[in-house]
């Protein structure tokens, strides 16, 4: 079953999905360029770009009927939608603008009716070829870490390890990170989404550095936390021990059945235990894919249950405001009778020059 049959067999409230958002569109239809959408139903595989990308359209939706569309390319969506009364529409990405656009191009007979995540939905369960391109990123980062240990980090500063791992990376087969490095120092560190500074990584603190690649057109994404000496506080080495039980333990709970806030709460419990529950201030994982952050949720939030061919990441932090910081990012696999663990970079502390 194609993917577009995937979709098409999950519609439930509306006649077909109209898919605009970019990676959805490049999910169902293969299609990578950067405007265009697509049409799905039952008996409906219809695709539309513009003039640009018709001739790569020819060759990457070789499934769908391919039409060229107007300048306005909304304004060719209402065409083809005899017998169709609901179109569902992305209300999770389309913009308020193209949706009062699109009601007033639509025929009158057709009703707009959101239904953002039925792509997503599918998106999270990876065939066995899109689990091998997150892999091959996952490996590439290894090698990154790998590339780091030798490179070194005490006296360059954190912006310039970032560009010269980000450089590393495409030298490597990466068309480039899959977000913005986050090399984080010292108290910096505390800062979960830290952006690395002009400000020289000093020895005996502790280092968060949270990579990814895009390999592929597949995400990876893993954090390690790194000692920079041997006479790191004792505050620091307290916290990466205990972020470290609680990403091995809640790591081993991942397998088919448990809710992604069952997940979650193992690591969760770990740390509040510990005395730390406001210090560990987001979500234990996400899925990655075609995007770094997609269905599911390890979360709080996360009321799905895990499936063989789910990709999440484990990826629990402690962070003391003015003080420092630790977290530790597994990417794991969903298997049939457990897990897959595709982030191989060792999780002991170790201490990088
Ligand atoms: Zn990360
Ligand atoms: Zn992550």
């Amino acid at each position: 079953m194609s993917r577009a049959d995937r979709v098409a067999g999950r519609l439930k409230d509306v006649d077909v999905l109209l898919v605009t958002e970019p990676a959805n569109l490049r999910y169902v239809s293969g299609f990578t360029g950067s405007n265009g959408f697509a049409v799905v139903g039952p008996q409906i595989r219809r695709f539309v770009t513009d003039f640009r990308y018709v001739e790569q359209a020819k060759v990457e939706v070789p499934d769908f009927d391919r039409e060229q569309g107007p300048q306005e390319l909304l304004a060719a969506v209402g065409e083809g939608l005899d017998g169709v009364k609901r179109l569902g529409f992305d209300d999770a990405h389309l913009s308020v603008r193209a949706h009062k656009r699109l009601g007033e191009l639509l025929p009158p007979h057709v009703e707009l009716v959101p239904a953002a995540g039925v792509v997503e939905e599918v998106r999270a369960v990876k065939e066995p070829g899109e689990i091998l391109r997150i892999g091959a990123a996952a490996a590439l980062v290894d090698e990154i870490y790998a590339w780091l240990l030798e490179f070194g980090l005490v006296g360059r500063t954190e912006r310039d390890v970032a560009v010269a791992l980000e450089h590393e990376m495409r030298l490597r087969g990466a068309s480039g990170p899959s977000f913005d490095s986050i090399v984080a120092s010292a108290e910096h560190g505390a800062l979960p989404h830290a952006t690395p500074r002009d400000v020289a990584i000093a020895p005996d603190t502790l280092v968060t550095l949270d990579i990814g690649a895009v390999l592929d057109g597949y995400c990876s994404d893993c954090t390690r936390t790194w000692a920079t000496g041997a006479s790191v506080p004792d505050e620091l080495l307290e916290i990466y021990a205990l972020t470290l039980r609680a990403q091995v333990t809640s790591l081993d709970a991942v397998r088919p059945g448990p809710l992604g806030r069952e997940i979650d709460a193992v690591a969760r419990d770990i740390i509040d235990a510990a005395g730390h529950a406001e210090h560990f201030g987001h979500g234990l994982g996400h899925g990655v894919g075609l995007v770094t952050h997609e269905a599911p949720r390890l979360a709080r939030s996360g009321a799905a249950p895990l499936v063989a061919g789910n990709v999440v990441t484990v990826e629990p932090g402690v962070y003391l405001p003015g003080v420092g910081g630790v977290r530790i990012e597994d990417l794991v696999v969903v298997t049939e009778t457990g897990r897959n663990v595709l982030s191989k970079t060792t999780k002991e502390l170790l201490a990088v020059e």
